[in-house]
C-alpha cells in the first residue's frame, strides 16, 4: 500500500511539473516562440521568473494568483493545466502501471491538452503536437513489433475517410489538423482503438456543441480538435475493453 502511495505522488509531482511545460507550449507554439531558450517572464511587466516562482502549482498559490513585481494578475489556466496534467498522469498510471503503455499515453494525454487548449483558442492544431503524437505512434510499433500491422492500418482507417471528406467539402467539412491528429492517433493505438476514438469524439462533439450554442449562443464553429483527443484518451485507456464489452452484447 505505502509504496503505491508513494509511487502515485510521485508520478503526480511529476505530472504537474510537465504541465507547467505545458502551459509554456501553449502559449508559445501558436506564436512560433521557442518553446526551451526564451526565459519565463512576466506577460504584463516583463519580470523574469526566479526558480521559486516557477514552482509549478504551488508559486501560483503561494503568489494568490499575482505576479511578484508588479502584481498583475496571472490566469488562472496555469495551475489548471498543471493540476489536470498531474491528475491525467496519475489515471493513466491507476490503469497501466509501471509499463510502456503508461509511459507513451501520459505523454499522449499531455499532448492532447496541449493542442485541445490551443486549437479551442486558435481553431488550429500545432502541426508538431501531431508529429509528437506519430512520434509516440512509432516507439509503440517497435515495442509491440508482432501487432505492427494493427497500428500501420490505424494510420489510414479513420484519416483516408476524412481526407476524402476533406476534398468532397473543400475543406469546409473538416480540418486538416483533424486529419493529421486521426492519423497520428491510429499510428499510436491501432486501428480498432482509433475507430471508437473517432466515434466517442464526434458523440461527445455534439453533443457539448449542442449544449455550448444553447447557453453561451456560441459562434457555431466547431474546433473539434478538443472533442477528438477525449474520445483518443478514453480509447486509449478503456479502448480494448469498450470493444470487447460492446461485441460481447451483440452476440446475445
Ligand atoms: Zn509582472
Amino acid at each position: 500500500m505505502l509504496p503505491t502511495i508513494l509511487f502515485s505522488t510521485f508520478v503526480f509531482l511529476y505530472g504537474i511539473v510537465i504541465g507547467s511545460f505545458l502551459n509554456v507550449c501553449i502559449y508559445r507554439l501558436p506564436k512560433k516562440e521557442n518553446i526551451v531558450t526564451t526565459r519565463s517572464h512576466c506577460m504584463q511587466c516583463g519580470y523574469q521568473l526566479k526558480w521559486y516562482d516557477l514552482v509549478p502549482l504551488f508559486s501560483w498559490l503561494v503568489l494568490g494568483g499575482r505576479c511578484r513585481n508588479c502584481k498583475a494578475k496571472i490566469s488562472v489556466q496555469y495551475p489548471i493545466i498543471e493540476a489536470l496534467n498531474g491528475v491525467l498522469y496519475l489515471v493513466v498510471f491507476a490503469r497501466f502501471g509501471v509499463s510502456i503503455e503508461c509511459l507513451l499515453f501520459c505523454l499522449l494525454a499531455s499532448a492532447l491538452l496541449v493542442l485541445s487548449v490551443i486549437d479551442f483558442r486558435t481553431y488550429e492544431i500545432p502541426f508538431g503536437t501531431n508529429v509528437f503524437i506519430a512520434g509516440l505512434g512509432l516507439v509503440r510499433i517497435l515495442t509491440d513489433w508482432s501487432n505492427w500491422a494493427e497500428y500501420v492500418i490505424g494510420f489510414f482507417a479513420v484519416s483516408a475517410v476524412l481526407y476524402v471528406l476533406y476534398l468532397l467539402t473543400q475543406g469546409k467539412g473538416i480540418g486538416g489538423g483533424d486529419i493529421k491528429l486521426m492519423a497520428a492517433s491510429g499510428l499510436l493505438l491501432g486501428w480498432k482503438c482509433n475507430i471508437l476514438a473517432f466515434l466517442l469524439g464526434c458523440i461527445i462533439g455534439s453533443i457539448c456543441h449542442v449544449i455550448r450554442m444553447r447557453v453561451t449562443k456560441a459562434d457555431h464553429v466547431l474546433a473539434l480538435g478538443p472533442y477528438l483527443s477525449i474520445g483518443i484518451l478514453i480509447s486509449a485507456l478503456w479502448g480494448n475493453e469498450l470493444i470487447g464489452w460492446y461485441f460481447s452484447m451483440l452476440q446475445f
